[in-house]
């Protein structure tokens, strides 16, 4: 047996330029339309055109929404609705990614908005029960409650009657979700946002961990390693979850709120709370992963960096983890990298994919996210760009060999 597992040769690395794994999902003509998609985003005064028609053509209720579906929408969404994006989730779950249901719309500041909000995350997490494919849910504290109080509790104002009570209502949505994840068996994540009420939800987060992830992760928090004193605050988060008797659940990120918190910064006159450079956020991202290797964290690890996630599969290799257990999880988001998320569910690893879903106007702020994302000058847009352009090239030389054989 000893002699069977030194001979037997080492698995070969992982190649993310397998083409034809990472598009076998996509039809011709979703391959076709997808190429379309990523022309325009590569091309930032057609995309940013584009954001400003789009934003037109709601404001004036004009009929624009067929056209948003059959482009952007319906790249980078799952659908309008639980049933759409499920569906979405279930062609994802038959090359063997795992899916989380995203509900992207932004909370319109009134409690009512709020409620409605909780209950239809509630709902996400009642569909995942029932599909093993949905391994995961997800919130974003912002959706739960109004971030001017969490602003003010983080700054250490006293807050009026009206606040306490809105403060009081916030953390009960986030009780409300997180226990009906540990009564289902479901995962949660709590995503991270900007560093000026983060405290805040990451304090909701442990109290919440506390609670439930005592013999499993139920709960994970999120890191956002482009902050420079983020890989301290997560060993000490380790360090406390040891000995208070929880398991630390962490989802790993770079950051999505960069010019925005270096903006707040410069403005208000408080030190940057930004990495000087990309370098130093990509150095504490791979130390990250790597602490939450070693020490036993429970990982998700949401990158579309190709090194990354090298490293997490040579660490997980390394380390001698299970690769078909929860432990680590690779995450990326739903029309994005899918060169990254194919081919390591090809080769067996965890990959869970954030299925954003919403009414069409409603999910249009995180639209335009992705949008700039991906036409930003360090965009990625134009390697996706690159990458469907070669596959529809592969597929036609495929036809043509067998055509003539
Ligand atoms: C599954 C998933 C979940 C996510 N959840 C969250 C979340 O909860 N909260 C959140 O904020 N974001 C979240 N994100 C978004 C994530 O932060 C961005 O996708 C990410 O920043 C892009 O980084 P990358 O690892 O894919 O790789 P790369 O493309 O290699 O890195 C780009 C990132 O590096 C950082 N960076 C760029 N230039 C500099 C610089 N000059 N100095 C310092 N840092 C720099 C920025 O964070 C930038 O976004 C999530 C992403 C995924 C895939």
């Amino acid at each position: 047996m000893h002699l069977y597992l030194r001979n037997m040769p080492s698995e070969p690395n992982i190649n993310f330029e397998n083409l034809k794994v990472a598009f076998a999902s996509k039809s011709d003509a979703e391959l076709h339309k997808m190429k379309f998609v990523f022309s325009m985003l590569n091309n930032k005064f057609v995309s940013d055109l584009g954001i400003a028609l789009t934003k037109i053509g709601f404001a004036l209720h004009l009929p624009i929404k067929g056209i948003m579906k059959q482009t952007m929408f319906g790249h980078f969404c799952g659908g309008e609705t639980i049933a759409e994006s499920t569906e979405a989730a279930k062609k994802l779950a038959e090359f063997g990614v795992e899916s989380t249901l995203d509900y992207s719309v932004e909370g319109e500041g009134d409690e009512a908005s709020f409620d409605l909000t909780c209950a239809e995350i509630l709902k996400t997490i009642e569909k995942a029960e029932y599909q093993t494919s949905l391994p995961f849910s997800v919130f974003k504290v912002t959706g739960l409650g109004d971030y001017q109080v969490m602003i003010n509790v983080q700054a250490g104002k006293v807050l009026s009657s009206e606040e306490a009570l809105a403060f009081d209502n916030l953390k009960n949505r986030v009780n409300k979700l997180c226990n009906a994840a540990f009564q289902k068996g479901i995962k949660i994540l709590v995503d991270a946002e900007e560093s000026w009420f983060q405290d805040v939800i990451d304090a909701m987060a442990y109290e919440s961990m506390e609670k439930y992830n005592r013999d499993s992760c139920i709960v994970y928090n999120t890191y956002q390693m482009y902050r420079h004193e983020m890989l301290e605050r997560l060993k000490s988060a380790n360090e406390v979850a040891k000995s208070k008797g929880y398991l630390l659940g962490a989802k790993l990120v770079r950051g999505a709120y960069m010019e925005k918190e270096t903006d707040r910064a410069e403005e208000m006159g408080y030190e940057n709370p930004i990495q000087p450079n990309k370098a130093a956020t990509d150095r504490d991202y791979n130390l990250g992963v790597e602490y939450c290797i070693k020490n036993g964290i429970c990982l998700v690890s949401g990158s579309h960096n190709e090194k990354s996630n090298h490293l997490v599969v040579d660490l997980i290799k390394k380390h001698g983890i299970d690769k078909a257990s929860d432990r680590v999880y690779f995450a990326q988001l739903y029309g994005m990298s899918d060169n990254i998320s194919f081919n390591l569910a090809k080769s067996g690893y965890k990959v869970l994919k954030y299925v954003p879903y919403g009414p069409v106007e409603k999910v249009m702020p995180y639209l335009i996210r992705r949008a700039s994302e991906n036409s930003s000058v360090a965009g990625q847009s134009s390697r996706e760009y690159e990458m469907i352009k070669k596959e529809v090239e592969r597929r036609k030389k495929e036809r043509l060999m067998s055509d003539a054989g």
